[in-house]
């Protein structure tokens, strides 16, 4: 058990996270936590706005002196990815973390910590609890779901809010301000196609072991995408008919494997060499790629118009990064990904993540994939569009957390943006003057059991963040 002496310099900070460890919070589970966030204002009389979506706002008035400072938005989300180790047995829908340190972290035993974004919330309530931290107003806004598709930032009514300056502590790595992210849309494409019923004898290939990756942050690693390379190595067979064909887990993970039943009346040593030149061909970008082919027997399978139409559909359509950002030529501006791909009896549906820090190259490149798709015959919807978080000439909020950087550190911060969502480009879409920054202590394996927060990290940001807030 978690004994809090052994926390005694992270002080409120750490009594808040124990706490709000204990209620579980993954996804789609956050009542309880708005619940006891409600609880928490109310005990000290602070004003309170919840909605149906779990989403929580507290506000507390400046202290003395700070009246006539601009008022702060500190934000974060309650909800944290519930993962767990195969061998554990909680029931985290039910259940509390059993949180504990070593060494120099705090981890979680089994399970996922909890640090994003738990720690916005603890760093959040440690403030708004203890009466001897000078602030000026603050407005603490805690959203629900973020992890599965920014749900309560998206929902949120801002016209509570007064503050036009926002601190978001989402980010995972200290002396990093983020200032700016991509946008994003999901894409699913479903094309009817049709069967034939004949028993026969064909071939499974199958395609593993690719590094794989996060759709935003990794796209531009030169990673290989397995449903590109099986949709081109069955195109390179001429005559496949496809029987079943699967690839991918998720839109935003680059796919790591795949695999296809199919026909044809090519000879096996030519499909053989079909596979030996893949494997040869990314042996050296993803060393530990296997190609398989093997016998496999089939009940039925596409005609040979559907099975040429699905292998269209996958090798016209574009996948990786589309565009590198003119100013800053190191960062992805627009990215796709072909993240999952499923044969059913009468369609075959690819799901793909699109990103661009500009919101019309994100329209345009949707307009493109639409119009490869539509041409085959396939149906385009899209779900869980999100802006992009624009870049600000002009922020005296960076510059001012700059400053109290490098005063504090020595160093200067390294201001950067990023390809990947943030909730920072809702909130800017919803009020078009804020100002805002993303920052947050190093928090390491996050969305894994592993995920383990620096201790030290996270009092550094603690100071840092308190001497911020009287320096706005
Ligand atoms: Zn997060």
């Amino acid at each position: 058990m978690l004994d809090l002496s052994d926390f005694k310099e992270l002080g409120g900070f750490i009594r808040f996270f124990k706490e709000i460890s204990r209620i579980p919070h993954g996804s789609g589970n956050t009542a309880a936590i708005a619940d006891y966030l409600e609880n928490f204002a109310r005990d000290r009389k602070l004003f309170c706005y919840r909605d149906e979506l779990n989403n929580v706002i507290i506000r507390a008035d400046a202290t003395p002196g700070y009246e006539n400072r601009p008022a702060v938005i500190l934000q974060g989300h309650t909800d944290m990815v519930a993962e767990k180790r195969s061998d554990c047995q909680k029931d985290m829908a039910v259940s509390g973390l059993d949180i504990y340190r070593d060494g120099d972290f705090l981890r979680a035993d089994g399970t996922t910590l909890g640090g994003d974004d738990g720690v916005m919330v603890a760093y959040a309530l440690a403030l708004l609890d203890d009466k001897a931290i000078p602030h000026p107003t603050v407005e603490c806004v805690f959203t629900s779901d973020e992890e599965t598709g920014l749900v309560g930032a998206t929902g949120l009514d801002t016209s509570v809010l007064s503050g036009r300056m926002m601190i978001n502590i989402d980010s995972d790595e200290e002396g990093v301000l983020t200032v700016g992210c991509a946008g994003g849309v999901r894409a699913d494409l479903s094309l009817p196609v049709f069967r034939e019923n004949v028993k026969e004898g064909g071939y499974v290939m199958r395609i593993d072991g690719l590094v794989g990756g996060h759709s935003g942050i990794e796209i531009d690693k030169g990673r290989e995408n397995a449903i590109k390379l099986i949709g081109e190595a069955l195109a390179d067979i001429g005559d496949a008919r496809i029987a079943s064909l699967s690839g991918g887990n998720a839109d935003n993970a680059i796919p790591r494997s795949a695999e296809a039943v199919f026909l044809s009346d090519i000879p096996r040593e030519e499909l053989d060499a079909i596979c030996e030149c893949l494997r040869e061909r990314y042996a050296v970008a993803e060393k530990d790629i296997s190609v398989t082919l093997e016998p496999a027997e089939c009940d039925s399978h596409l005609t040979r118009e559907s099975s040429a139409a699905v292998l269209r559909l996958i090798c016209d359509n574009p996948t990786g990064v589309i565009r590198m950002d003119e100013d800053l030529p190191e960062l992805v501006e627009t990215s796709l990904n072909m993240g999952i791909a499923r044969l059913g009896e009468d369609a075959f549906l690819l799901s793909f993540s699109l990103r661009s820090s500009v919101n019309e190259r994100k329209e345009e490149l949707l307009r493109r994939v639409t119009d490869i798709s539509e041409s085959l015959g396939a149906t385009v919807s899209t779900h869980g569009s999100y802006p992009g978080w624009k870049y600000r000439k002009d922020s005296p909020l960076r510059d001012i957390m700059c400053q109290v950087y490098k005063k504090r550190y020595g160093k200067e911060a390294s201001v950067v943006t990023i390809h990947a969502g943030l909730e920072c480009g809702i909130f800017s879409d919803k009020i078009p003057e804020l100002d805002c920054v993303s920052i947050g202590p190093d928090n390491f394996d996050i969305h894994t059991p592993d995920e383990h927060l620096s201790i030290p990290s996270t009092l550094r940001v603690w100071e840092y963040l308190k001497e911020v807030l009287i320096s706005l």
